[in-house]
C-alpha cells in the first residue's frame, strides 16, 4: 500500500444554490460500481455485455493501483454526508485482484472513516475463485456477495462458460458452498435469457431449494447489436439472438411471481418483486433505478479513476471525469451527471407517459429504450410487452398485500387469501376495480376480504401450546 498519499482534488465548485455554477444537485450520498479490474474477466461468458470494453483501455494493465484506490476510497467518504458508505466492487471479476487488494480496502476505510461511519462492502463475482481463505475473510468483515448463477446446470452452462467454452456450473456451486460453509451472506443474480427465459420455475425452484438463497435478482440480457447482427452497445437498434425475449421476459416474471406469492412471501425476496411493493405502495423510491422516475446516482468506476455515469453507460460520451482530478462529490453533483438522471424521465415518449403502469414502470433503463412506438415515437424500451404484461399480472395481489399491511396483518396473509379465493377472487376484484373505473395501484381498490386468518404463534410457549392443541384435535 502506498505511504505517499496523492492528495484528494479540492472541489472546483461550491453549491450555487441553484443557478449558475456547475453543481446541479447536491446528492448526500452515491452508489459506485468499482470495477478495479476494468473488463478483465477469468470467464467469457456469451452474452457479457463488459467484456468488449476492454477495448475502451487498449494496451492497459487492468489493475486498479493503490493511488487510485486510496484518492477513490477519500474521496467517497468525503462525498458521503449519510452514515452509511457502501463500497462496491464488480467487474469483469474482482477477486482476480487478489486478496491482498481487498485487506487494502478494509485498512483504508479503518484509516478514512469519520466518527459514527459504517462501510457495507459487497462485491458481485462469479464465485470461481473463492477459497477458504477468501471466505474467511468476507465472514470477517462481513461483505454481501453477489454470486452469478443463471439456474442449474444444462440452464447455467447454456452462456456463463469460461474462457475455452467449457461450462463453469461445477465451479461456480463450489465457491458458493464455500460462502455458505464461511456463513457469508450472499444473494443471487440471475441473468435472464433466451435459453433460461422458458424456464421459469426451474429456474426459481433451483435458487429456492437448491441454492438455498433467500434473496434473488433476475435481470434481463438485452444485448444491443446492428442490423447484421454485430455487437453494437448502446447505438444497436436490435437484440441478439441471446436476448431474453419481451414476452419471455414477462412470462418469466409472471411465473415466478405465481409461486413467489403462494408459497413464499416473507421468506424469499425477489428484487424485482419487492421494487413493484414499494411502487404500489407510493414509497417514492423502489430501491432499482430501472424502476424509479429518474435515476444518476449509480455510477461506474473503472480501474484507472474513470468515472462513468452508469454501469450500463461506460462509453466515452458518458465519461464524466477522473477523480485523480476532480472529487465524486464534484462529478456525481455536476449538471451533466443530472441531467443524465432526469433524461430517465424526460427522454420517455408519450406512449410511456400515458401508460397505466408508468407507476412501476417508468420506461425501465434508457439502455433499453431503442423500439419506436405504435405512432412511430423513438424511444420504447424493448422489453415494454414483458413490463405490460408483469405490471397487470400482479396488481391485484400487490394490492391485497397492501391492504393486508394497512390493517395490521402480515403481507405474508396473502398466501392463505390466495389460497382460499383462488382465481375467483382474482377475478371478483378485477370486476370491482374495474366498476370502479380505478388504474392499477391507482388508489387503494376494495378492501381485501376479512378471512379471518389465524395468527401464527410467535413465542415458543405459544408453538408448543398449538402443537398440543393441534395433538388434542387428533
Ligand atoms: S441508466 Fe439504467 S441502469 Fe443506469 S442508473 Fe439509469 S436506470 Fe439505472
Ligand atoms: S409498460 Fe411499456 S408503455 Fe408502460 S411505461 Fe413500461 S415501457 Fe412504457
Amino acid at each position: 500500500m502506498t505511504d505517499s498519499r496523492t492528495p484528494l482534488p479540492t472541489p472546483t465548485v461550491r453549491p450555487s444554490g441553484g443557478d449558475g455554477g456547475e453543481r446541479a444537485w447536491s446528492p448526500p450520498s452515491v452508489h459506485v460500481l468499482a470495477k478495479p479490474t476494468g473488463a478483465i474477466c477469468n470467464l467469457g461468458c456469451s452474452y457479457c455485455f463488459f467484456l468488449d470494453k476492454e477495448q475502451l483501455y487498449e494496451g492497459d494493465t487492468f489493475r486498479m493501483s493503490d493511488e487510485v484506490l486510496d484518492t477513490y476510497l477519500r474521496s467517497l467518504i468525503d462525498q458521503h454526508r449519510t452514515p452509511q458508505v457502501t463500497v462496491a466492487w464488480q467487474g469483469g471479476e474482482p477477486t482476480l485482484m487478489g486478496l491482498d487488494f481487498f485487506r487494502k480496502v478494509v485498512a483504508l476505510e479503518d484509516r478514512y472513516r469519520r466518527p459514527g461511519m459504517t462501510f457495507l462492502n459487497t462485491i458481485q463475482t462469479n464465485g470461481t475463485l473463492l477459497d477458504d481463505e477468501w471466505c474467511a475473510f468476507l465472514a470477517e468483515h462481513e461483505y454481501l456477495v453477489g454470486i452469478s448463477i443463471d439456474g442449474p446446470r444444462e440452464l447455467h452452462d447454456a452462456f456463463r462458460v469460461n474462457k475455452a467454452g467449457r461450462g463453469t456450473f461445477d465451479q461456480v456451486m463450489r465457491g458458493l458452498r464455500l460462502l455458505q460453509k464461511h456463513r457469508v451472506e450472499h444473494n443471487v443474480l440471475t441473468t435472464v435469457n433466451r435459453v433460461n427465459g422458458d424456464h421459469p420455475l426451474e429456474v426459481y425452484r433451483f435458487l429456492r431449494d437448491e441454492v438455498g438463497t433467500a434473496w434473488m435478482q433476475f435481470i434481463p440480457v438485452v444485448e444491443r447489436v446492428d442490423e447484421h447482427g454485430a455487437p453494437a452497445d448502446l447505438r444497436g437498434l436490435h437484440a441478439s439472438s441471446r436476448s431474453v425475449g419481451p414476452e419471455q421476459f414477462g412470462t418469466f416474471l409472471t411465473t415466478v411471481f405465481d409461486e413467489w406469492v403462494q408459497h413464499d412471501v416473507g421468506r424469499v425476496f425477489v428484487q424485482t418483486f419487492e421494487a413493484a411493493a414499494r411502487n404500489w405502495a407510493g414509497l417514492g423510491s423502489s430501491g432499482m433505478c430501472v424502476f424509479d422516475e429518474t435515476c444518476g446516482l449509480g455510477m461506474a468506476l473503472e480501474h484507472n479513476g474513470d468515472l462513468y455515469s452508469c454501469d450500463h453507460f461506460v462509453d466515452p460520451e458518458y465519461l464524466v471525469g477522473n477523480i485523480g482530478e476532480t472529487s465524486i462529490d464534484d462529478l456525481v453533483s455536476s449538471r451533466r451527471q443530472h441531467a443524465f438522471g432526469q433524461d430517465e424521465r424526460d427522454s420517455l415518449p408519450a406512449y410511456c407517459r400515458e401508460c397505466d403502469v408508468r407507476f412501476a414502470c417508468h420506461g425501465e433503463c434508457p439502455k433499453n429504450r431503442f423500439l419506436t412506438t405504435p405512432d412511430g415515437e423513438p424511444g420504447l424500451n424493448y422489453l415494454c410487452a414483458g413490463f405490460k404484461d408483469f405490471f397487470h399480472h400482479v396488481d391485484v395481489p400487490m394490492k391485497i398485500m397492501l391492504g393486508l399491511m394497512r390493517r395490521g396483518h402480515p403481507a405474508t396473509d396473502v398466501m392463505e387469501i390466495l389460497a382460499r379465493g383462488g382465481q375467483q377472487l382474482v377475478d371478483d376484484w378485477n370486476q370491482e376495480t374495474a366498476r370502479r373505473g380505478a388504474r392499477p395501484g391507482s388508489g387503494p381498490g376494495p378492501e381485501p376480504p376479512e378471512v379471518g386468518i389465524p395468527r401464527r404463534p410467535v413465542t415458543e410457549r405459544g408453538r408448543r401450546a398449538t402443537g398440543a392443541r393441534a395433538a388434542e384435535q387428533g
